[in-house]
């Protein structure tokens, strides 16, 4: 990819800013790449483009709007290399992880072509005619987060798209260039002006939360943002579906095939180095298998290599920023200044690079900060439990509510217990498996609102009710 490359996209055109910020590579921690800084000019441009790219969007039928969006699949599958490359030098994934993200977002893509947004017929007999339409909103803004740059960039668009709206995009500071990228190959797909996409630091999510100009904010990351959002969105009283962090416990019954089971939980904790905001983060495995369980998941953590993404063979990248990094080195030391036990595996890279080693902490306290906490990263608190109504309510003791996994032989059981768990996802016998079209939307902390699917199309539209009196009433 060459350096001009790395424009943003506004009204149709490539715009480099004047100010550029640099993007590290984890695997190194060194610069490789200048992204542009968006100015507040340049955003009152992007979200001008929008406003007069929206309404001949919205007019077109919806069954055109979807042949479009489910077009641009084809897209991201047609330069899938050059940005998977980009993606892993950015983020640190590895190569088989990048291209994982960029054929996954394709393929929402493609779903785009199973999504509806009907209009609701209330009542229709002699007299009256009730029906609610689904309306666009106008222009969204969509805030993303660095651990999946392409998907959640798709999770954005495609119902932004779909539902009649233009959309002004922003992807994380520390990775901005896949998403530059593969959003300027959208774009140019598109009526110009409808598809936005600019770069900068937390300071231009603020001006696009407060933007008087934009409608609605998509945004996913973490809670303590969300919330800022929420606040920052008030005046306008925007439109805001919030995808937030998660404390995700993974409960795993006494009956399990304890190898196969324990080799899924772990790729549930440590896939993409844990940094998925559906991660299993803390796993509660029932007393009697427990010490087996425990060393399973510390032989599979034994076999695992870590390293530059880049590099064939690779399965755990470096942590995605030195911030994360940070967090994750100070949750670890808590734990050795608490005593808790603590096994570590694989063999990382020294030097600048953001690599940890993959570590277990076997049955810390409920309330050590590693078991209260998102870790987003290789560290996995592992606890005991004896009763499966006390384990529910420690799963379900904390602010976050995304998502939850239970592990059985018998998947009714396993789904008895799934009912109770206060989370927007409850995966049974799998995790981070899904069909492209379910939502999710998380409780309490973890969230605002559904994503995917067509109840996710749905947080993209206002609803308009109309009740028509098909016969005017005669004057007495
Ligand atoms: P983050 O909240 O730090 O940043 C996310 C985005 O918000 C970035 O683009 C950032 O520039 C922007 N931002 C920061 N401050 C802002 C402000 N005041 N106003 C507006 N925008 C602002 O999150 P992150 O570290 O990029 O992502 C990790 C978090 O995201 C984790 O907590 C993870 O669980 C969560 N996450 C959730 C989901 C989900 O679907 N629920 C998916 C992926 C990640």
């Amino acid at each position: 990819m060459s350096a001009e490359s790395f424009a943003m996209t506004i009204d149709g055109r490539a715009v480099a800013a004047e100010s550029t910020f640099d993007v590290i590579n984890p695997a190194t921690g060194a610069a490789f790449a200048k992204a542009p800084d968006c100015s507040r000019a340049e955003l009152d441009e992007a979200v001008a483009a929008a406003r007069r790219a929206q309404p001949a969007w919205a007019a077109l039928p919806f069954e055109q709007r979807r042949e479009k969006v489910a077009a641009l699949s084809k897209i991201l599958e047609a330069n899938l290399d050059p940005l998977m490359r980009l993606l892993t030098q950015e983020n640190g994934k590895p190569h088989g992880d990048a291209q994982g993200e960029i054929v996954g977002a394709a393929y929402y893509f493609m779903t785009a072509a199973q999504l509806s947004l009907p209009i609701d017929v209330l009542e229709d007999d002699d007299d009256r005619r009730t029906v609610i339409q689904r309306v666009p909103i106008g222009v969204v803004g969509a805030i993303l987060p660095w651990n999946f740059p392409v998907l959640v960039f798709a999770f954005k668009v495609i119902p932004a798209l779909l539902a009649g709206n233009a959309i002004v995009c922003k992807p994380s500071p520390y990775t901005p260039l896949t998403t530059l990228v593969a959003g300027k190959l959208l774009a140019d797909a598109l009526p110009p002006g409808l598809l936005n996409i600019v770069s900068g630091g937390n300071d231009l999510g603020a001006w696009m939360t407060a933007h008087p100009g934009i409608d609605k904010i998509a945004f996913t990351g973490s809670s303590a943002t969300g919330k800022k959002i929420m606040a920052g969105a008030a005046d306008g009283v925007k439109r805001i579906s919030l995808e937030l962090g998660g404390n995700d416990p993974a409960i795993v019954l006494p009956d399990v095939d304890v190898e196969a089971t324990s080799q899924r939980v772990f790729w549930g904790a440590f896939a993409n180095n844990g940094q998925i905001c559906a991660a299993a983060k803390r796993v509660y495995v029932h007393e009697d298998i427990y010490d087996g369980f425990l060393k399973a998941l510390i032989t599979h953590a034994q076999g695992i290599k870590i390293g530059d993404g880049a590099m064939q063979g690779v399965q755990i990248g470096p942590l995605q920023n030195k911030m994360q990094y940070d967090k994750v080195k100070e949750l670890t030391a808590d734990c050795i200044a608490n005593g808790y036990r603590m096994h570590v595996a694989g063999d990382p890279p020294t030097g600048a690079g953001y690599f940890l080693p993959i570590t277990i902490v076997d049955n810390p306290p409920d309330d050590a900060r590693i078991v209260v906490e998102e870790q987003f990263g290789p560290l996995l608190p592992v606890m005991k439990y004896r009763d499966e109504a006390d384990v529910i309510r420690r799963a379900n003791d904390s602010p976050y509510g995304l998502s939850a996994s239970v592990w059985a032989k018998d998947p009714a059981r396993a789904e008895a217990i799934a009912a109770q768990l206060d989370v927007g996802y409850v995966y049974v016998n799998t995790i981070h498996e899904q069909p492209l079209t379910a939502p999710i939307a998380g409780h309490k902390q973890s969230g605002l609102g559904e994503e995917n699917g067509n109840v996710g199309l749905l947080e993209y539209t206002n609803a308009r009710t109309i009740t028509v009196r098909k016969r005017l009433a005669q004057a007495a």
